[in-house]
């Protein structure tokens, strides 16, 4: 018999068959085979197309591991495979024996397809077994969730999909987020057996009124379970499109939800042949929506609570910077100041640098206030703080206002020299302002008084000791005729009489 016949006579028989003659390259199928996958006849790119894969590793089965491989090697193969199309994947027992017919040696594996796709390993087969060995899988997942981090949430959410799929042999796993009021919703965790197409990066922003049963039953009833897809209502019809895009046979979802309302939903699906959801199936998925939402329940209290201490820090923040801020003006105030001055003074000493002083006053200010009034006196000062802010703009100059009229600023690792030009800017640049001043003899604008005193790392002095010598200073440049800068300089001893 050549081997055309007996692939035809093989292809005929009502059964699930895979075969070839040993020592062959190709394999062929039965016809029966085919229509498991929904194919009318066999044919070279269904053949192409077929992948064999360990339902347990998930792992491809090619060379020494393909069955054909086992069965020519062993001339007896006898394992749980599944095969997979692009579309679909349906588990199979596969079984081998080689048959000769006129010379020619055929290896023929009998495929029995898995009814229920949910496929239940000998040793548990029992109901108690399974609901036993379930029970267990729930702890390990449960106790994984309750103490995660909220930055490994995703990651355990991920890895409990994937351990309920691969514990009920599923084809799919996923867990659907609600937003908008729940008109919306996104895939936000896929799981999905070997060689099953994913679908999530398709399933982001999905208008719930495009599939309004799947939308009713998940937030009327928590629950929505399809058996068999081509069996949908007709007001399903979005449903039963995408989901005959996904080729999904059976679908059953559950809601989730947590105390501020319906969260999402998780769901699995079923490829290949159409299953009949049994109530523990419910109940399994059920166990583990509610798992998933203590754990995004607690996330979202640790993100509540989070946000409500940040909100709290930011007030607090708001508040302190506040208590520091001169209501008039807006820059530091005199107890930023006073805070401010010991620790630069500290900073300065440690770092062996020069700190300097500069306190500076508005001239006859009286006299402004008594002819343009004292809003108009007000708004000078804000001018005055503005100019003075813009014009010390070191990183670590500190322009506070110190009362009244009067103003402060710290230049650190400043010497005397440098803290005098800086003070003849300030200077300057107050009288380029030109604020008007009728009575003022310096061209009828407003002008300010500087003193300057320096601390020598060499000579440590108090912040009073450093305010005084600049009170000083300025006490000098006033007498002086005023719009100017002085420094403090240490009273000369009184000259002795060498005569005497
Ligand atoms: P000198 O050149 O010697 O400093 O003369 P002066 O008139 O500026 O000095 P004096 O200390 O006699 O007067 C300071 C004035 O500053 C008196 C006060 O009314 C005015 N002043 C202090 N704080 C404020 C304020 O917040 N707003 C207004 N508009 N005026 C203020
Ligand atoms: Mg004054
Ligand atoms: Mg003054």
């Amino acid at each position: 018999m050549e081997p055309n016949e007996g692939i035809k006579l093989l292809r005929q028989l009502p059964t699930c068959l895979l075969f070839k003659p040993i020592g062959d390259p190709e394999f062929d199928v039965s016809t029966a085979f085919a229509r498991q996958f929904g194919e009318i006849a066999v044919t070279n790119a269904f053949l192409q197309s077929l992948r064999f894969y360990d339902p347990i590793t998930k792992e491809e089965l090619t060379g020494s591991q393909h069955p054909f491989s086992i069965a020519e090697e062993t001339l007896h193969l006898c394992q749980w495979v599944r095969i997979q199309t692009r579309e679909q994947g349906i588990q199979f027992f596969l079984e081998s024996s080689v048959v000769t017919f006129n010379d020619v040696s055929w290896v023929v594996i009998n495929a029995k397809a898995v009814q229920n796709n949910l496929f239940i390993p000998p040793e548990e087969s029992s109901p108690v077994g399974k609901h036993i060995a379930f029970n267990g899988l729930l702890a390990t997942l449960s106790s994984q969730l309750i103490n995660a981090a909220n930055d490994k949430v995703d990651d355990l959410i991920d890895g409990v999909l994937g351990a309920f799929g691969e514990f009920c042999d599923l084809d799919r796993c996923y867990l659907f987020k609600f937003y908008d009021n729940a008109q919306f919703a996104t895939n936000t965790h896929e799981w999905v057996a070997a060689g099953v197409l994913p679908y999530k990066d398709d399933l982001q922003a999905l208008p719930m009124d495009t599939m309004p049963y799947l939308d009713r039953k998940l937030k009327q009833e928590g629950l929505f379970k399809v058996n068999n897809v081509a069996y949908l209502p007709t007001e399903a019809k979005g449903e039963r499109e995408e989901f005959e895009r996904e080729r999904i046979c059976s679908i059953l979802c559950v809601s989730i939800e947590l105390d501020n309302g319906i969260f999402g939903f998780i769901g699995c699906d079923i490829t290949g042949i159409p299953y009949t959801w049994r109530d523990h199936d419910i109940k399994y998925l059920q166990r583990i929506a509610q798992m998933l939402a203590n754990t995004l329940q607690n996330a979202h209290n640790e993100r509540a609570l989070h946000d409500a201490q940040q909100q709290l820090i930011n007030a607090n923040s708001k508040l302190a910077k506040l208590a520091n801020i001169d209501g008039l003006t807006g820059i530091a105030n005199r107890r930023l100041f006073d805070n401010t001055l010991q620790a630069d003074i500290d900073k300065s000493l440690t770092s062996n640098t020069p700190l300097s002083l500069l306190l500076i006053d508005v001239d006859n200010f009286k006299a402004y206030n008594d002819y343009y009034g004292h809003v108009a006196g007000d708004s000078a000062l804000i001018q005055v703080a503005e100019i003075l802010k813009k014009t010390c703009v070191g990183n670590d100059d500190v322009v506070a206002r110190y009362g009244g009229e009067e103003f402060v600023v710290i230049l650190p690792y400043t010497d005397t020299d440098t803290a005098i030009q800086v003070a003849e800017r300030i200077r300057k640049s107050i009288e380029q302002a030109a604020i008007p001043f009728e009575l003022s003899s310096y061209g009828k604008r407003l002008t300010i008084s500087l003193g300057v005193s320096t601390m020598l790392h060499c000579h440590p002095i108090s912040p009073n000791e450093l305010i005084e010598r600049a009170d000083t200073a300025l006490y000098l440049a006033k007498s002086l005729g005023r719009n100017r800068v002085d420094v403090w300089e240490p009273a000369k001893p009184l000259e002795t009489d060498v005569n005497t």
